[in-house]
């Protein structure tokens, strides 16, 4: 199995408004063709870490004050977010973020590189179709009467126009019935399989992930406080208690 480190932050700290310290020295690696998972609940950190990965702190006040983040060995904190989609990551935000007047079709094609072909963003449609059938029958439909769960898929189908090599989805599963989550893991597995796309995502649906990922980090107040193996952390008497709501 290749366990090359393609994503490694470093110790960093977070602060929001100059004042608020919210990420105090957080550190994790991805390793190439993972799924690695951040986890933990509500405020413990986890959109505060893929923010600052894909520096798309500064439209909320925040910054990377300490630490270091690095893609495939180049320091990466000062790249704005077009510059990291050159260079393979893209992020997912949270809420899918779909825009609501343009058909699923616009908005994937809004995910293109403008400098690509005509006949490569064909082949990138033909390939997000071919990985979310739902979003090739729902292509002439506004984005604002389509479900939760095909916005979901939209908001993923238009990162990997852009080939991405690296995906960070921030809370996949909120707001989704559990079978269109299902549906949706299953398809950021085929992804990861077959395009060999790395992902970093952020859940608070712990048994979900764990069930797709295969090593996760657990974030409490603004710190990894665990960290394993995905069969680790599922048969962790803690994690059981604490996140799987059992034991
Ligand atoms: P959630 O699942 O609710 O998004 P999270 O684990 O992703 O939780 P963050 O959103 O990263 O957590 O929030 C971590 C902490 O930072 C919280 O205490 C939150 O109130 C605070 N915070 C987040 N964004 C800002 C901001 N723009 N300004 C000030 N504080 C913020």
């Amino acid at each position: 199995e290749n366990r090359n480190i393609v994503l490694n932050v470093n110790g960093i700290e977070v602060i929001y408004n100059h004042v608020i310290l919210v990420l105090k020295g957080v550190s994790l690696q991805v390793h190439e063709g993972g799924i690695v998972a951040i986890l933990g609940g509500n405020g413990a950190g986890k959109t505060t870490t893929l923010r600052a990965i894909s520096n798309l702190l500064a439209g909320e006040r925040g910054a990377v004050t300490k630490g270091s983040i690095e893609f495939r060995g180049e320091r990466i904190e000062n790249l704005s977010p077009a510059d990291l989609v050159k260079r393979g990551v893209v992020q997912v935000m949270e809420g899918r973020h779909c825009f609501a007047h343009l058909t699923i079709e616009e908005n994937l094609l809004t995910g293109a590189y403008t400098r690509a072909s005509k006949a490569e963003i064909a082949a990138n449609l033909e390939k997000v179709y071919n990985y979310f059938p739902r979003l090739k029958t729902r292509r002439t439909s506004q984005a604002a009467y389509t479900s939760g769960g095909e916005q979901q898929m939209c908001a993923i189908g238009r990162a990997i126009m852009t080939n991405p090599n690296m995906v960070l989805l921030d809370e996949p599963s909120m707001g989704l019935a559990p079978q269109i989550v299902e549906e949706v893991f299953n398809i950021v597995k085929d992804l990861n399989t077959k395009e060999k796309v790395t992902f970093l995502l952020a859940e608070q649906n712990t048994n979900m992930a764990l069930k797709y990922a295969d090593y996760g980090y657990i974030m409490e107040s603004g710190r990894v406080v665990m960290d394993g193996t995905a069969a680790d952390l599922t048969s962790n008497e803690d994690v059981k208690e604490f996140y799987l709501g059992v034991g």
